[in-house]
């Protein structure tokens, strides 16, 4: 990837979207859009369809009867292989057109999304392109006068619910193994990050993936996505998202069809850092990297710097030090480190944190202002506050942007009660060169993944999912199937 191939795509213009359902392009039934606004400078890229309940009905039908009479669920497992090679190709040639479009309409750095983007999400449909046939039922080790089977079917029409900070790659997270188990997938992609995600639809047509299969639904949450929440005929809803949407899909599967709701939420993640961490320069450049790339837009972000009370001061330093050399701007510029805040909104939400943190007596080290607004673009400079007791809000709400709370700690047991002092159990991570201490943490915080001397980069062959109020369920690795498959006994008496 160099520069002028990024140049060369920036402003190409983008039509009007419309709704992918059974194949084919639509408007929304009542003609309705919405526009698309370029967190890069605030101009309006396009539109989008505006899904309403009727468009969400003939997106939800084309799936039910792509499921319950097409070719998809009932294709040899090898037919599904090759089809789902055949995506990950297409995201491969595309991947660049797929990054910057996906950059244009959320803000990420290009340098990151280019990986994260395409790059994973290719991968993640190769990984379940590989499982479709390495998944299969069980023979139970009954008496011989029975034979038990356990089958493993589809669950039918899954729904996916997906966030804007990694459309792609957190789309291909439950799409894929979605379609890898033989089901029929409604998505429903943020309003500020749908473009990359309608084209990843048009590619799986291409790819050979049948009408109907997967079907993309875009507009507002609490229209579309309720919707989909509260449709009788969904079986399966698969979330990332913020925790108030979170417990209102809950709540639509309980007044409907108690369909299975799995839920990736945020995280107030720990990153701790013991005075025996082995490279404290790299901590304090990784520490900076796991809470500021993607300005701090990251579910896994570790938005809580634990530090051991004798290296405080010389380590906060550190981090600030990174923070403010950081290049902050044009996410289409290779040598961008942070992008865009992904919209107006989450700017305010972010500025508003930094406000209330200052208020309540936290110290400002570094950042806490907008920047670049000459440019109608939303930017933020990477903030640090040190002094910040867990009692603060800093300390215990997500605040989803480059926003870091330094808090110390005095000994080991002093930082696992801090660490998990939160309602979240998303991420974690220890920097310490003791094997046994490190061991001792990873069993020690509630957590889905606790990373040692290092933050985030974990790939698609492991787990990614939450506890306490960080969610159920999984994301990647061959568990993410069960999210998709029902289990059927077969009893039978010989
Ligand atoms: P954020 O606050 O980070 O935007 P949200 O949870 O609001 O996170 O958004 C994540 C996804 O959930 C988006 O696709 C959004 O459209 C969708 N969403 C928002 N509100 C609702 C709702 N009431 N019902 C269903 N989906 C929703």
């Amino acid at each position: 990837m160099r520069q002028d191939q990024i140049d060369a795509l920036r402003n190409l213009s983008i039509a009007p979207q419309q709704l992918f359902i059974a194949g084919r392009h639509e408007p929304a039934s009542a003609g309705t859009t919405l526009d698309v606004v370029s967190p890069l400078d605030g101009s309006r890229l396009t539109t989008l369809a505006d899904a309403g309940a009727a468009d969400v009905e003939r997106a939800i039908i084309a799936a039910r009867k792509a499921f319950d009479t097409g070719s998809w669920p009932r294709a040899a497992p090898a037919e599904r292989k090759k089809v789902l090679h055949r995506i990950a190709d297409l995201i491969e040639k595309h991947a660049l057109e797929l990054a910057v479009l996906g950059v244009r309409d959320n803000g990420t750095e290009i340098a990151m999304a280019y990986k994260a983007e395409p790059g994973s999400a290719a991968g993640t449909f190769r990984y379940y392109a590989e499982a479709v046939d390495k998944v299969h039922g069980e023979i139970a080790p009954t008496a011989d006068n029975v034979l038990g089977l356990v089958h493993r079917e589809p669950v039918g029409v899954v729904a996916a619910i997906v966030p804007w900070n990694f459309p792609l790659m957190i789309g291909a997270w439950k799409i894929a193994p979605a379609l890898a188990a033989g089901n029929c997938v409604v998505l429903k992609p943020a309003e500020t990050a749908s473009l990359s995600l309608l084209r990843l639809a048009e590619l799986c047509a291409e790819a050979g993936l049948p009408e109907g299969v997967l079907n993309v639904v875009t507009g507002r949450g609490a229209v579309a996505g309720e919707a989909l929440g509260l449709h009788m005929d969904v079986d399966v809803l698969a979330f990332t998202g913020s925790g108030v949407t979170g417990r209102r899909l809950l709540e639509y599967s309980a007044r409907s069809n108690l369909k299975r709701v799995y839920l990736e939420l945020g995280g107030k993640s720990p990153n701790i850092v013991f005075a025996d961490a082995p490279d404290l320069d790299l901590a304090a450049k990784i520490s900076a990297q796991g809470i500021y790339r993607n300005s701090g837009q990251v579910c896994v972000a570790g938005s809580r710097l634990l530090v051991e009370r004798s290296i405080r001061e010389a380590f906060v330093a550190k981090v600030a030090a990174i923070a403010a050399r950081m290049t902050v701007g044009d996410p289409l510029d290779l040598a961008t480190e942070a992008g865009a805040v992904n919209s107006a909104a989450q700017l305010e939400r972010n500025l508003a944190h930094v406000e209330r943190a200052a208020a309540e007596g936290a110290v400002l080290v570094t950042g806490g202002r907008r920047i670049l607004e000459e440019t109608g673009g939303y930017y933020m400079q990477p903030t640090l506050f040190d002094a910040v007791h867990p009692d603060m809000a800093l300390a215990r709400e997500e605040v989803f942007g480059p926003v870091l709370a330094a808090i110390p700690f005095d000994d080991e047991a002093d930082a696992v009660r801090i660490a998990n002092a939160t309602s979240y159990g998303l991420a974690a991570a220890v920097w310490t060169s003791s094997l046994s201490r490190a061991h001792r943490m990873v069993r020690a915080i509630k957590a889905g993944v606790v990373h040692v001397n290092t933050y985030g980069g974990a790939d698609i062959t492991v787990p990614l999912g939450g506890v306490r109020q960080s969610g159920n369920g999984h994301d990647k690795s061959l568990h993410a199937l069960d999210k998709y498959t029902d289990l059927k006994t077969a009893w039978i008496s010989l």
